[in-house]
């Protein structure tokens, strides 16, 4: 079940975003009245409530908002109490003032805002010995991606023994993301999420049609097989989107969760993703794709070539790497320079071409690789000479320093670094003098679609390629590998592109 975290300042705008959610099919609301300017008037909240309420009045300490009295805010508490509230929420040292009273289930909560204490049982076992829980509610504030795991084995561990409270451990912050979505996996009996999507209740805290609409909340069991990418940061990424779209559509028992982790966590991450969550595949961007390859134990021999690598596999203690980037775009060139989809058997249209590829970063090395892999004379130019050679040599390339760029005549232009992206949407790594009527442009920034390079390419009465449709097809290329199934790509266009209006908007 979704509780709906509603924290507003007046009581008005209280009143409407309930009615709001319960015309939205939601069930359960969270009501923070401590956010609340005023006194709050429980007579304006809870006759006729529209849904089910945990009545919440969380004071400074613990995170919340209240600006009264302690005393004043435990009255509050015994009122809401005896005006029979579903569920009434009191903290682990409160809840022993305030005996049961009619039909309202308590929810006893600990907060941590500084750390993750290191023995939770202790606070479990306090609770259960004086707080009188219904549901026993741990939140704290993870400094690792360890923190996040022991919070995990607790949560599991806590919900196995028959007879007690059900436990919810939250991570909170971006760290502990997937315990908020996850929860169900191993037996919280709920998980809290945002009224709005633009405004921060809680670090972490999702937005409830996301947690609802993309990640399938209610449909999580200890079952679901889950999946992920891995970067830093990682809030951007639509993958996220397009892979939880993609199950959906196969109605499959999957989920696709954003990881957010530290270059530093990786060993970490590595250690206890099949331990902890099951993991089964991942998707690896920056700044991980050349530090993950030594965690696996077999590559495609183009992981190797490209020393990068942006998909895992999990299958037991065997973890392989690919990298979907390469194929992807080479595809999406060579179907636009041919104007169909060219089969593996034939000969490609991009043999002989001559090719100048902008960055020698992850995208970079995956074009060139891909782009040679096809029979193209590749050129690599990189501002950093000394990278950009050591690139070119080992992916059998020509490297040209980046203000030499415009001086060669190729067939094709691949623009693989993040000129142009947004915000600076302005910006081309190319002047438009260099551009020729006839080449084929790419560009592997997707957001937006049409770059400031792909529009001067327009104009030049070029062929242009987003980095749209490398995304969506490594993502396709990624769903075969994850699930052994194929999906469309027009679907996953339509999402990404339907994402990147909403972004813009
Ligand atoms: P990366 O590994 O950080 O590489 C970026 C490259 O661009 C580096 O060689 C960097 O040079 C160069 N660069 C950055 N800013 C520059 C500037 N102002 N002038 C000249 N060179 C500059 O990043 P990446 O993963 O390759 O990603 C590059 C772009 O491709 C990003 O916009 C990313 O979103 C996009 N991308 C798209 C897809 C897709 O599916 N469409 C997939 C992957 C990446 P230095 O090393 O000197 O900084």
């Amino acid at each position: 079940m979704i509780c709906v975290t509603i924290a507003c300042g007046s009581h008005k705008r209280m009143i409407e975003e309930w009615q709001n959610l319960a015309n939205d099919r939601v069930k359960f609301v969270e009501l923070r009245l401590d956010y609340l300017r005023k006194t709050p008037e429980l007579h304006r909240l809870l006759p006729n409530r529209p849904s089910a309420v945990l009545a919440t009045v969380r004071r400074k300490s613990d995170g919340g908002s209240w600006k009264g009295s302690e005393d004043e805010r435990l009255k509050l508490l015994r009122t809401l109490i005896a005006e029979g509230v579903e569920y009434i929420d009191l903290e682990s040292d409160v809840a022993p003032k305030i005996p049961r009273y009619g039909k309202t289930k308590r929810v006893v909560s600990y907060h941590n805002m500084e750390e993750t204490p290191e023995d939770l049982d202790a606070i479990r076992n306090d609770i259960l010995a004086h707080g009188d829980a219904d549901v026993i509610k741990i939140a704290t504030t993870p400094k690792s991606l360890e923190d996040v795991y022991r919070l995990i084995a607790f949560m599991k561990k806590s919900n196995r023994e028959k007879g007690k409270p059900r436990t919810l451990a939250i991570a909170m912050t971006e760290l502990g993301f997937l315990t908020r979505v996850l929860g169900r996996k191993w037996g919280a009996p709920y998980t809290y999420a945002s009224f709005s999507d633009r405004r921060l209740i809680a670090p972490g805290l999702p937005f409830y049609k996301t947690l609802r609409d993309v990640y399938r909340y209610d449909e999580i069991d200890s079952d679901t097989e889950v999946f992920g990418v891995i970067a830093d940061p990682v809030a951007h990424s639509l993958s996220p989107l397009v892979h939880n779209s993609a199950f959906a559509a196969q109605e499959m028992n999957r989920v696709y969760l954003p990881f957010r982790v530290p270059a530093s966590e990786l060993d970490s991450f590595f250690n206890n993703a099949t331990e902890v969550f099951n993991l089964k595949g991942l998707s690896v961007t920056i700044p991980h794709k050349t530090a993950v390859i030594n965690k696996l134990t077999q590559l495609d021999p183009a992981v190797e070539m490209i020393n990068a690598c942006n998909t895992v596999v999990f299958d037991g203690m065997n973890r392989y790497g690919y990298n979907t980037d390469y194929i992807a775009a080479a595809l999406c060139i060579e179907t636009a320079i041919a104007g169909r989809p060219v089969p593996m058997s034939e000969k490609s249209p991009l043999n002989g071409m001559g090719a100048m590829v902008l960055g020698a970063g992850g995208a970079g090395k995956a074009l060139a690789y891909g782009l040679s892999e096809r029979g193209a004379r590749v050129i690599i130019a990189d501002r950093d000479v000394d990278k950009g050679e050591q690139v070119a040599k080992s992916l059998g390339c020509e490297f040209c320093p980046w203000e030499e760029r415009g001086g060669y005549v190729v067939e094709i232009l691949a623009n693989c670094t993040p000129i142009g992206m947004f915000p600076n949407v302005d910006e081309s790594p190319m002047e438009l003098k260099s551009l020729r009527g006839g080449m084929t442009v790419f560009d592997a920034v997707y957001n937006p679609e049409t770059t400031y390079l792909l529009r001067m390419a327009r104009e030049k009465g070029c062929k242009i390629v987003s980095g749209v449709e490398m995304f969506v097809g490594q993502a396709c290329l990624q769903f075969k590998l994850f699930t052994g199934k194929r999906t469309s790509a027009s679907f996953m266009r339509q999402i990404v592109r339907k994402e990147l209006s909403a972004i813009h908007e």
